[in-house]
């Protein structure tokens, strides 16, 4: 059941800018957002803002959770810190290993480059989103479109 005392939503990730998850905590006074891309974290309290800066992150699916149908659960890291090259190995390596390839990813964040990935897809923004939704619908109209008026 869905605590009735914390709104939740997505917003554009002030670091990145791809979708970071918002709760706020109304009676308490206190939000939080938390980036699963970059890692950037805010928390702010009635008397306290701390706002963390994100290196990335990894986003671990395990490669043996589906032979009893289970749900594929994902293990999400966010770095704090900048990764060096052998953590960055690290990392990948933990994929090659434990994790199912297709469905992990890794990104790091980089003031230079902003947000790459290591592996896997680049995920789209919310805008990025929209866009590719209204592009969907639209399609579909001009095909019914289409459809209803090629039968007479
Ligand atoms: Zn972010």
């Amino acid at each position: 059941m869905a605590n009735p005392s914390v709104i939740s939503g997505f917003i554009d990730c002030p670091q990145c800018g791809l979708p970071a998850q918002k709760d706020e905590y109304y009676v308490a006074e206190e939000e939080r957002v938390l980036c699963d891309y970059c890692g950037y974290t805010h928390t702010q309290t009635r008397d306290n803002k701390a706002t963390s800066k994100g290196y990335g992150s990894a986003h671990y699916v395990r490669a043996n959770e589906t032979e009893n149908g289970s749900k594929l659960e994902t293990e999400i890291i966010r770095f704090n810190t900048p990764l060096d090259l052998s953590a960055r190995n690290e990392v990948l390596q933990k994929i090659y290993d434990d994790c199912d390839q297709h469905r992990s990813s890794v990104f790091v964040w980089t003031d230079e480059h902003g947000l790459e990935a290591l592996h896997g897809a680049t995920p789209k923004t919310l805008n990025e989103q929209c866009e590719e939704e209204m592009q969907y619908f639209k399609d579909e109209f001009d095909t019914l479109h289409e459809e209803h008026y090629s039968e007479d």
